[in-house]
C-alpha cells in the first residue's frame, strides 16, 4: 500500500472509530438514538470503504461478490423481518460474527506467508491471537445458534442439564488449554521438533504435510463448539436476557482477537467496544435479574433450584374476568395509571393503541405512566424501542426501579402482554425457577388489568399467581383488539 492511501486509511479508520463511540453515546438515551444509528450507520460505510482502499485484496471481483451478497442478504432481512423476531435476528448475526472469526483465524494460519511476517516471539504472539480469535468465534458461534433456537422456541426453552456438566466445561475448558500449549510449541520453529521445510527464508514446522500444530487447533475448535452448544443449553428460560448480551461481548471480544491477529487497528477498536458494551450490558442484565455475572460466564447458570416449570406451574384459584366496558369505567374514573408492557405488546403490535389511549386519557387530566422492567420483551430495551416508535412521550416511561415503591398510589394498572415480569412468585417462592428475581410489582396497586390471550404461561413457562389476586382483573384477547375496544369506549 503506497504512503498517501495508508495515510488515508488510518485517518479514515480514527474517524470510524469516533463515529463508533459516539453511535454508542447516542444508543444510551432514547431521543439521541437516533442521532446514533446514525453516527453507527456513517461510521461502517467509512470503514468499508478504507479497508476496500487498503488493498485486503489484489481479486476485487471476489470482494465485490461477498459484498454484494452480503449486502443484499442483510437488506431482504432488515426489511422482511418482524420486530418481534429482532432477538432471533441479533443472536443469529452473533453467529455470523464468531463464525468469521473462525474462518479467518484458520484462513490466516494455513497462510504461508504468515511465516514471513513473523519470526521468534512475535510469532508465538501472532499464534495466540489466532488461537483465542478461533477459540472465541468457535464459543459465540454455536452458543448464538442454540441462543437463536431457543428464542425462536424452535429448541425447548428448559434447560438442559446433563449430569457433571461443570466437570465437562472444566474438562473443556483444560483441553482447550492444553491443546494452545501444544499449538503454540508446535507452531514455532524454535521449539518444534520438526521444523524442517524452508519457505520465505524461514522454517516452516510441518506434520504430514500440514503446518505444525493443526491437531492441537482442530481439537480446540471441536471443544470450543461443544462448549458452546452446552453453555447455553443448560440455561433456562428466563436467564435468555443475560445469554443474549453475552454473546454480544463474546463476538466483540471474537472480533477484537481478529484484529489484532490481521493487524487491523479498527477492528481491534470496534471489537474492544462492543466486547465491553456487551460486557456491561451482561453485567446490569445480572443485576436486573439478581443473578451472579461469574456463575454467567461459567455457564448454567440461574437453574440451581432445579425447579422445573412445570412443577410450579399448578392452577391457583379462582381468576376473575373484565370486558372492555367494565376496563373503560375503571379507567374514566382513575387518577393515576400505570402501564406495564411486556412481549405481548410486541406481538398484537398493541403500541400505537396503548399510545393513543395514554394520550387519550392525559387529555382528560390523568396521570398515566409506563413502568419498563429491563428484561421486558426478548431483548433489552424491547419496550423502549416499541414505545418511541408510537411516540409515548419519553418522560412518562420509567424503570421498574424508579416507580415500584409507587403502586399503592396508582388506581389503574394495565399489565399489556406481560406475564413474568409481573410474577410475584419470584418474590415469594424460594422454589420458583424465576427466584429472586425482581419483578414490577403491580398487584400492590388498587387494580390490576392483566391482557392476554389465554391462561398460559410466559417465556420462563411458570404458572403466575397474579392472576388469582383479589385485585385482578383477567381482560381476555389480543391485545390490540382489546385496547381498540377501550379506545373507541373512551373517546
Ligand atoms: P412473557 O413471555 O413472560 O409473557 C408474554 C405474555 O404475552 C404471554 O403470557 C402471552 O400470553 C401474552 N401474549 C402473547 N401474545 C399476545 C397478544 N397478541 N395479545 C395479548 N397478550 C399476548 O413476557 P414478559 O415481557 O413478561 O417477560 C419477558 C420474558 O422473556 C422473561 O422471562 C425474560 O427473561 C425473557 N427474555 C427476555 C429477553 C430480553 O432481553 N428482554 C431475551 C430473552 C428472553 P397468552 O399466550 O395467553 O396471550
Amino acid at each position: 500500500m503506497s504512503e498517501g492511501i495508508n495515510g488515508i486509511v488510518t485517518c479514515a479508520y480514527l474517524g470510524a472509530a469516533v463515529l463508533f463511540i459516539l453511535a454508542l453515546g447516542g444508543l444510551s438515551n432514547q431521543e439521541k438514538a437516533r442521532r446514533g444509528n446514525l453516527f453507527g450507520m456513517i461510521g461502517i460505510s467509512v470503514a468499508i470503504i478504507a479497508t476496500i482502499l487498503s488493498h485486503v485484496t489484489a481479486n476485487h471481483w471476489v470482494l465485490a461478490v461477498g459484498l454484494a451478497i452480503g449486502a443484499t442478504a442483510g437488506l431482504l432481512l432488515a426489511l422482511r423481518v418482524q420486530m418481534t423476531q429482532m432477538p432471533e435476528l441479533v443472536a443469529i448475526l452473533h453467529s455470523l460474527v464468531g463464525m468469521a472469526a473462525m474462518l479467518v483465524g484458520f484462513a490466516n494460519y494455513f497462510d504461508p506467508k504468515t511465516l514471513e511476517h513473523y519470526v521468534g516471539a512475535a510469532l508465538m504472539v501472532h499464534d495466540i491471537e489466532t488461537y483465542l480469535g478461533i477459540l472465541i468465534g468457535a464459543v459465540t458461534f454455536t452458543g448464538s445458534v442454540i441462543a437463536f433456537g431457543k428464542l425462536s422456541a424452535r429448541i425447548t426453552g428448559k434447560p438442559m442439564l446433563l449430569p457433571g456438566r461443570h466437570f465437562i466445561n472444566l474438562l473443556l475448558l483444560v483441553v482447550s488449554i492444553w491443546a494452545g500449549i501444544v499449538f503454540v510449541m508446535q507452531h514455532d520453529p524454535r521449539t518444534s521438533p520438526d521444523a524442517i521445510a524452508m519457505v520465505g527464508g524461514n522454517l516452516l514446522p510441518t506434520i504430514n504435510g500440514l503446518p505444525a500444530g493443526t491437531l492441537a487447533l482442530l481439537v480446540m475448535t471441536v471443544a470450543a463448539l461443544l462448549f458452546g452448544v452446552h453453555m447455553v443449553m443448560a440455561i433456562g428460560g428466563a436467564d435468555m436476557p443475560v445469554v443474549v448480551s453475552m454473546l454480544n461481548s463474546y463476538s466483540g471480544w471474537a472480533a477484537a482477537a481478529t484484529g489484532f491477529m490481521l493487524d487491523n487497528d479498527l477492528l481491534i477498536v470496534t471489537g474492544a467496544l462492543v466486547g465491553s458494551s456487551g460486557a456491561i450490558l451482561s453485567y446490569i442484565m445480572c443485576r436486573a435479574m439478581n443473578r451472579k455475572f461469574l456463575a454467567v460466564l461459567a455457564g448454567g447458570f440461574g437453574t440451581a433450584g432445579g425447579a422445573t416449570a412445570a412443577k410450579s406451574a399448578q392452577a391457583q384459584g379462582e381468576i376473575s374476568e373484565i370486558k372492555a366496558q367494565e376496563v373503560a369505567e375503571l379507567l374514566k374514573e382513575a387518577r393515576s395509571v400505570m402501564v406495564v408492557p411486556g412481549y405481548g405488546m410486541a406481538v398484537a403490535h398493541a403500541q400505537h393503541m396503548i399510545a393513543r389511549i395514554t394520550a387519550e386519557l392525559r387529555g382528560k387530566g390523568k396521570t398515566v405512566r409506563f413502568a419498563i422492567h429491563p428484561v421486558a420483551g426478548r431483548m433489552p430495551g424491547h419496550m423502549n424501542v416499541l414505545l418511541a416508535e408510537a411516540d409515548v412521550p419519553y418522560d412518562i416511561v420509567f424503570e421498574m426501579d424508579e416507580v415500584n415503591e409507587d403502586f399503592p398510589n396508582v388506581d389503574v394498572t394495565i399489565v399489556c402482554g406481560a406475564n413474568d415480569i409481573v410474577n410475584p412468585s419470584a418474590l415469594e417462592d424460594p422454589a420458583s425457577p424465576i427466584a429472586g428475581m425482581p419483578v414490577v410489582e403491580c398487584w400492590k396497586g388498587k387494580v390490576a388489568i392483566v391482557m392476554k390471550r389465554s391462561m398460559a404461561t410466559g417465556y420462563a413457562g411458570v404458572d403466575n399467581p397474579l392472576f388469582y389476586k383479589e385485585n385482578t382483573r383477567m381482560f381476555f384477547g389480543d391485545a390490540k383488539k382489546s385496547l381498540e375496544e377501550v379506545c373507541k369506549l373512551l373517546e
